[in-house]
C-alpha cells in the first residue's frame, strides 16, 4: 500500500484478523455481496479526524465521500460528543407520542423551519433517509385523502432515483437490480426518465433543449395515468447515489410549472444536496425549486446520530392540522432528544463557521477546478459538479464518447486503486464520485485530486490504454 502508515492505534484492542473473522462470520453488510466480502475480508476503520480515516493498519485515508455523504463538519468534533453527553445525562429518551416533548425536539423544530425554504414550517422526525421518504409517502396519501381526492395515490420518481432501502423507498428508487430481488415496485410507483445529458442528450441537442424535454417526461406520464390519479413526484436535486446526475438549468423551473399546472405534489429529497452540499443550504435553493415537502437526513446530525426529516409546507400541514384526525404513523425513536441535540448543535457549528458559504464560494470552487484538471485524462470524460460535490465519468474513447463495456467493471477497479492510493471516491456504474466534508482544505483537496489522478492512471494501466 502507498498510503501513509501510523502505529496502529491505541484504541484498536483487538488485533485486525480477529475483527475481519468476527466479522466474516457474523455481520450481514449493507448492499455487498456477501460470499465475495467474506473471501476478501472488511477494512477496519478505527478513527478520524478532520477529512482522515484510519484504519486498524494505520493507513490513513482522505475521505472523499464524507462517509456516505453525510459527514458534513468531519470527524473528530468534541462539541457534537459534548451534546450528546449532556442530553444523554439530563434526558437520554422520551418520546413524542402522547402529547409529549423534548427541548431538543421543540427547538429543532423551529430551527430546522427557520434555514429551510419559505413556507416549509412543520416537521416530523424519523431516524434515516428512507423512514423520512416512506414518512413522506404515508403523509401525503392520507392528505389527498383528507383532500377528498382518495383516488390521487400514484407517485413518480426517476430512472437511477435514489430514495432509501425501505419497500416503498425502495420502490420509488429507480433502480432495476434492487426492484427485480424483492419483487418490487410496489403498486403506485412510477418512473421517468432521469436529466442525464451526458448520456441521453440526443446529437446535437442543447442541454437546455435536452432539460426540457426530460421535464415534458413528467408530463407526459401525469396525463397517461391521468393527473386525478397522481399524488406527487419526488425527485433529488442533484441524483447522488444515481451518479452525480445534475440537471440542467432549465429542468427544474419546467418540473415544477408541470407539478403545479395537474395539482400534483412537489417533493424534494434533501436527504444528500441538504445542509451545504451544492453549495447553498439546500439543493432546492440551487436549483430553483419550492417544494412541497422536503426530506433530509444525513447532513442533519453530520452523521454522528442516526436522525432524518421530513418538512412539510403550508399546503399539506394546513389541511392536516384543520381538518384532524390521528395520522397513524410514527416511530420510537422520532424526535429523539439526543439525535435533536446533536442536530441543533451540528447547525449551530455550520452557521458559526460559515461552512455553507465555504462551500460556495470558497472550497467548493477549488474542488471543482480540480476536478475539472483532471478532464485531459486519457479514460475521463464528462466532468461535472456544483459546490462540495462532483463526478468523473470513466470513458474508454473521447471520441463518441465511447463507454466501457460490460458497465461497472473499471469504475470498481478503480475505486480500489482509489483505496489503494489512500482516497475514498465512490464508483457507481463507471461514474467516480466525490464529496467530501465541507471542512477540507485546500491541501486535502489538492490530495484527493492527485490521488485521484493516480489511481485513474492505474486504471488506464490496467487496461492497456
Ligand atoms: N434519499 C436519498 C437522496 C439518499 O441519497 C439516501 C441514501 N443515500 C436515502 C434517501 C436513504 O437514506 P438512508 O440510507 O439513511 O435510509
Amino acid at each position: 500500500m502507498s498510503v501513509s502508515s501510523d502505529p496502529a492505534p491505541a484504541n484498536n484492542r483487538f488485533p485486525t484478523a480477529a475483527l475481519q473473522a468476527m466479522d466474516a462470520a457474523h455481520h450481514l453488510h449493507p448492499f455487498t455481496d456477501h460470499k465475495a466480502l467474506s473471501a476478501e475480508g472488511s477494512r477496519v476503520i478505527v478513527k478520524a479526524e478532520g477529512s482522515t480515516l484510519t484504519d486498524s493498519e494505520g493507513n490513513r485515508i482522505l475521505d472523499g465521500m464524507s462517509g456516505l455523504w453525510c459527514v458534513n463538519v468531519g470527524y473528530g468534533r468534541d462539541r457534537l460528543a459534548e451534546a450528546a453527553y449532556a442530553q444523554m445525562k439530563e434526558l437520554p429518551y422520551y418520546n413524542a407520542f402522547f402529547k409529549t416533548t423534548t427541548e431538543p425536539a421543540a427547538r429543532l423544530s423551529e430551527k430546522l423551519s427557520e434555514i429551510t425554504p419559505e413556507g416549509l414550517e412543520r416537521v416530523f422526525f424519523a431516524n434515516s433517509g428512507s423512514e423520512a421518504v416512506d414518512t413522506m409517502i404515508r403523509l401525503f396519501r392520507h392528505f389527498w385523502l383528507l383532500e377528498g381526492k382518495p383516488e390521487k395515490q400514484v407517485l413518480i420518481g426517476r430512472m437511477y432515483g435514489y430514495h432509501g432501502s425501505t419497500m416503498a423507498a425502495a420502490s420509488l428508487c429507480g433502480m432495476s437490480a434492487m426492484h427485480a430481488q424483492a419483487h418490487l415496485p410496489l403498486p403506485g410507483f412510477e418512473h421517468v426518465m432521469q436529466p442525464d445529458h451526458y448520456h441521453l442528450g440526443l446529437d446535437g441537442e442543447s442541454a437546455a433543449d435536452f432539460g426540457l424535454r426530460a421535464a415534458k417526461a413528467f408530463e407526459d406520464r401525469i396525463l397517461a395515468i391521468g393527473p386525478e390519479r397522481v399524488a406527487a413526484v419526488v425527485a433529488e436535486p442533484i441524483q447522488g447515489a444515481g451518479g452525480v446526475i445534475i440537471p440542467p438549468e432549465t429542468y427544474f423551473p419546467e418540473v415544477q410549472r408541470i407539478c403545479r399546472k395537474h395539482d400534483v405534489l412537489l417533493v424534494a429529497d434533501e436527504v444528500i444536496c441538504g445542509f451545504g452540499r451544492t453549495g447553498q443550504w439546500w439543493g432546492s435553493d440551487t436549483f430553483g425549486i419550492s417544494p412541497d415537502l422536503m426530506t433530509m437526513a444525513k447532513g442533519l446530525s453530520s452523521g454522528y446520530l442516526p436522525i432524518s426529516a421530513l418538512m412539510v409546507g403550508a399546503r399539506v400541514s394546513k389541511t392536516l392540522v384543520e381538518e384532524g384526525g390521528e395520522f397513524f404513523h410514527g416511530f420510537t425513536y422520532s424526535g429523539h432528544p439526543v439525535a435533536c441535540a446533536v442536530a441543533l448543535e451540528n447547525i449551530a457549528i455550520m452557521e458559526e463557521e460559515g461552512l455553507v458559504e465555504r462551500a460556495g464560494h470558497e472550497i467548493g470552487p477549488y474542488l471543482q477546478d480540480g476536478l475539472r484538471s483532471l478532464a485531459d485524462h486519457r479514460i475521463v470524460g464528462e466532468v461535472r459538479g456544483v459546490g462540495m460535490i462532483g463526478a468523473v465519468e470513466l470513458i474508454r474513447d473521447k471520441d463518441g464518447p465511447v463507454f466501457f463495456e460490460p458497465e461497472g467493471d473499471v469504475g470498481t477497479r478503480c475505486r480500489d486503486h482509489c483505496f489503494a492510493n489512500g482516497l475514498v471516491m465512490r464508483a457507481v456504474r463507471d461514474v467516480m464520485v466525490i464529496a467530501p466534508p465541507l471542512v477540507a482544505t485546500r491541501t486535502e483537496v489538492d490530495q484527493m485530486i492527485d490521488r485521484a489522478r493516480r489511481a485513474f492512471d492505474a486504471t488506464a494501466l490496467d487496461l492497456g490504454l
